[in-house]
């Protein structure tokens, strides 16, 4: 509608005067020119085209050069800038390093852990998959901590279990002391270098490109330093933009994890799923929201209430501190509501560290500890670290298959493949974590899905393969969105129009819902998206523009908030980190479904399909639904 309207507004002319060349496949530039400017733009043709360089990206990157195809990686930041690098406990694998251990425990794990919301064909190929992708990093130079006897070192992880559940703590979660992901990243960097990948760093996608029959040709992607326009032409296009944590006021990711390739789905009239399963993490600090990994409970940690009761106890008999992420998330919100929080205003809890030996804080936890120390001026040798709740995660995202196709429903088909597009990492659900994750896997969801987009373009596509041209007008309308928003003159500057969205979602979306604060979300964040209409923006600019850049992410923001309050207010279960007190129980003959969120004409429209109960093969019978008790 209001994007569409735009469209006649501008004129395309083709020019022999500019030439702009940043790559040697990139055609000579043309001018779009609206009323007010003038853009020019640069084509550019690949065989594959990713859109991150996250975990994600970068492993989908790497496998598409190591088979051979002309790739370009697009990253609005510098690659190990990625929120991947944040990434603190691990990466879970059955090894077997600590003890004896089987994929299989892990998927039965990951199945339970989900809440049964996710495809067990997804979780076994990624479970089976997940100690050949861990000896893979290794190999490519990660350097993990060790055992005595030099194998990768693997610590405890909330809801990790030997021999399906009956076998007591796994020790299943390799890592690099506490700064697993910045190892990682920076290892995949290195790697991507190897190669011929081309990228462009700093360079913000704006939409796909999709042709009139639903096929993705590519994205359109602005220069942030130069104010030039992209438009990338691929035979195969990978999303692999993270999350969109930022939907809310405290959130443990960066500031860049704004949802974009999830919105940019969304506007070309694909679904979302499963967007009301937003994770929790038990213990971001207090006021600052920054992360203490769940390795700290892994290594001994325990949560206590103003009482010093262990209260994990009561509600996770088994795992206690190790429950789920959900479980425990809920399990301190019960104990804060009845009086039970510590501090002046009882509104946290205490996370202790303190009877720790002093060297296994120092060996295992060096970046909490520092973390610790500056954001809530803890030495956690001496004092526990107070703690909240904290908006972590986002299980739900753009739907795929387990190859990292991107699918969506066509007549009675719910697993339709929409051609050329691909996505993983933190923005896709293929769904390996349903309802709920568990801690350290999604580092393995990454570099295992971000491979298995690169295997599935193999096996579909040649290198070198013809493609037919773009569309004349291809990426017309989004360019003529940027000029108008770009010139907006309304009287809310992006920063307040956000800080509303995030209040509304903190408040109406939070760990324990009702119909009535989803209902009253619902209106709040539909006005939250009405009042995007009136935004203001006063740098007019198109070099460092950054006013126009939080613009653009707050408008893909609030797309995925108001499918995720109308996804949530639509549920009448509880599963997972969907935790409803209205409807307690989890409901599998009616509920057990992913849904699926559209934006259309400004609005959610809500749509479901099955979840997998099937597995990949005779390895392994699925797993039938049953109570999920710690
Ligand atoms: C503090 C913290 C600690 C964590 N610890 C763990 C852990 O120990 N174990 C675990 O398994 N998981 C952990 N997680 C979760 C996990 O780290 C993330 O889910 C995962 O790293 C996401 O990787 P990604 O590649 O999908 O996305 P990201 O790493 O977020 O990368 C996104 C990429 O997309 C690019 N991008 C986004 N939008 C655009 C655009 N419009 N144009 C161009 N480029 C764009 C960005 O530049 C970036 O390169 C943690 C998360 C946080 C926040």
């Amino acid at each position: 509608m209001w994007r569409a309207a735009l469209s006649q507004a501008i004129r395309l002319s083709s020019s022999k005067k500019a030439s702009i060349t940043s790559d040697l496949v990139s055609r000579p530039s043309r001018f779009f020119s609206t009323s007010s400017s003038s853009y020019t733009i640069v084509d550019h043709t690949y065989d594959a085209v990713v859109v991150g360089a996250g975990g994600a990206g970068l492993r989908a990157a790497i496998g598409l050069s190591e088979h051979g195809f002309n790739t370009a990686c697009i990253t609005k930041l510098f690659p190990t800038r990625s929120h991947t690098v944040a990434a603190q406990g691990g990466i879970n694998a059955a090894l077997g390093n600590m003890s004896e251990d089987d994929w299989r425990w892990h998927m039965y794990d990951t199945v339970k852990g989900s809440d049964w919301l996710g495809d067990q064909d997804a979780i076994q190929y990624m479970c089976r998959e997940a100690p050949k992708a861990v000896i893979e990093l290794e190999n490519y130079g990660l350097p993990f901590s060790r055992t005595e006897d030099g194998k990768i070192y693997q610590r405890a992880f909330g809801g990790q279990s030997l021999n399906f559940g009956k076998g007591g703590q796994a020790y299943r979660c390799a890592c690099a002391a506490d700064r697993t992901g910045h190892a990682l990243l920076h290892t995949l960097y290195g790697q991507a270098m190897k190669h011929n990948t081309q990228f462009f760093v700093e360079y913000f996608a704006l939409d796909l490109l999709m042709d009139s029959s639903g096929s993705c040709q590519g994205v359109i992607a602005l220069n942030m330093e130069d104010g030039t326009l992209h438009r990338f032409s691929a035979k195969s296009t990978i999303l692999a933009t993270g999350g969109y944590g930022r939907a809310y006021f405290s959130a443990t990711s960066a500031h860049t994890c704004t949802g974009d390739g999830n919105a940019m789905v969304a506007r070309a009239g694909l679904p979302l799923e499963d967007l009301e399963f937003v994770q929790f993490h038990p213990t971001g600090i207090y006021g600052a929201g920054c992360l203490i990994t769940e390795g700290s409970r892994g290594e001994g940690g325990i949560l206590r209430n103003s009482e010093g009761e262990r209260f994990m106890e009561r509600y996770a008999p088994t795992a206690k501190d190790l429950a789920s992420r959900d479980v425990v998330s809920r399990s301190m919100t019960m104990e804060i509501r009845e009086g039970r929080g510590v501090g002046p205003l009882k509104d946290h809890i205490y996370l202790h560290l303190n009877h720790l030996p002093p060297e296994v804080l120092k060996e295992r936890l060096p970046g909490i500890s520092e973390t610790a120390a500056i954001f809530a001026g803890v030495d956690v040798t001496k004092e526990p670290i107070p703690v909240l709740p904290t908006v972590h995660y986002n299980m739900g995202g753009i739907p795929t298959n387990y190859h990292g196709e991107v699918v969506h429903i066509k007549g009675s088909d719910p697993d339709t493949v929409v051609p050329g597009l691909l996505a993983a990492g933190e923005a896709a659900c293929a769904s390996v974590h349903g309802a709920n994750r568990l801690g350290a896997n999604s580092l393995l969801d990454i570099v295992v899905f971000g491979r298995a987009c690169a295997n599935r373009v193999a096996e579909i596509q040649k290198p070198g393969e013809k493609q037919s041209p773009l569309e004349r007008d291809a990426g017309e309308r989004t360019i003529a969105w940027l000029d108008k928003l770009r010139n907006s003159n309304g009287s809310l500057p992006t920063s307040k129009i956000r800080l509303n969205m995030q209040r509304v979602m903190q408040n109406n979306a939070a760990v324990f819902r009702t119909q009535e604060t989803l209902e009253e979300g619902c209106k709040l964040i539909d006005k939250a998206w009405e009042s995007f209409h009136d935004v203001k923006i006063s740098d007019r600019t198109l070099i460092w523009n950054s006013d126009l850049i939080e613009t653009l992410e707050l408008e893909n923001l609030l797309i995925n908030a108001c499918i995720t309050m109308h996804s949530a207010e639509a549920r009448k279960e509880s599963r997972g980190a969907h935790a409803r007190e209205d409807f307690s129980k989890r409901d599998d003959a009616n509920w057990m479904k992913h849904s699926l969120g559209y934006w259309e004409n400004e609005k959610v429209r809500l749509a479901y399909r099955p979840v997998h109960m099937n597995t990949l093969d005779d390895e392994i019978e699925p797993f039938p639904p049953k109570a999920r008790v710690y």
